[in-house]
């Protein structure tokens, strides 16, 4: 245990310079940019191990892998992120655990949120998940939905949306993940020209442990990093 909290410690250390680097290297600052772990790889100790590295945010793409965690690591201090695909008959069991949904990519899915939400008297925070790379295999809105979901978001006041998410196209390299990342930028930019005032669209939620950097030069105020964490752990 001790050896794998080493390594990940180590790992941890390795990205946040990494990030700092990218976000200097951008004009802006480490601070500027939170490191989300993903854990998904992994158990529980592994999560364990990345709390005791200092990792507070925790991110999970399957609901159910995050149920089983949270009940498991129940530490205060811990934020758990939904960052994969939310089915509606999920959300109850999910939305009392997490922090952050990143992950709403319909206008159905944001209405079960905010009546879920308004039953356990919370606001549940959540980002948009919006399709950049046109890949169809890829969950996300398209910017016609985004805008017509921005229109009705303020008759749902029990979800707060803070911005939006996307992930690259798998294909394509540091070019094409550019292109996808500094799309979501722009269209965030036109979105937020007339957006509701109760919408905030300040949160990029973009770049993953081979691209992370490229979204902070992009702009990425969130990066979900997996692999990068777990180097040197055998599965
Ligand atoms: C798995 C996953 C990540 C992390 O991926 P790595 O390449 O391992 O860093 C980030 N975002 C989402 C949505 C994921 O599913």
């Amino acid at each position: 245990m001790l050896d794998l909290v080493q390594q990940i410690s180590d790992n941890v250390a390795c990205v946040q310079q990494r990030i700092a680097k990218a976000a200097e290297g951008a004009g802006r600052t480490a601070e500027d940019v939170q490191l989300v772990a993903v854990s998904k790889y992994f158990g529980i100790a592994e999560s364990a191990a990345l709390l005791a590295a200092g990792c507070q945010q925790l991110g999970e793409s399957r609901p159910q892998q995050l149920w089983d965690k949270a009940a498991a690591i129940e530490l205060a201090n811990t934020n758990w992120h939904l960052i994969g695909h939310l089915q509606r008959n999920k959300v109850r069991r999910t939305l009392p655990l997490v922090s952050l949904i990143h992950s709403v990519d319909s206008l159905r899915l944001l209405k079960t949120i905010d009546q879920t939400a308004k039953q356990i008297d919370r606001k549940m925070r959540v980002l948009l998940e919006v399709n950049c790379s046109g890949d169809v295999e890829k969950h996300g809105l398209t910017f016609d939905e985004l805008k017509r979901l921005l229109d009705e978001a303020p008759e749902y006041d029990h979800v707060e949306i803070r911005g939006l998410m996307t992930m690259a196209a798998r294909q394509g390299g540091e070019t094409v993940a550019t292109e996808n990342f500094s799309k979501l930028r722009l269209l965030r930019d036109e979105a937020a020209k007339d957006c509701p005032p109760e919408v905030s669209l300040n949160e990029l939620s973009m770049g993953m442990s081979h691209d992370f950097e490229t979204a902070i030069y992009e702009g990425a105020t969130i990066v979900r990093i997996g692999s990068l964490l777990f180097d040197g752990i055998a599965r």
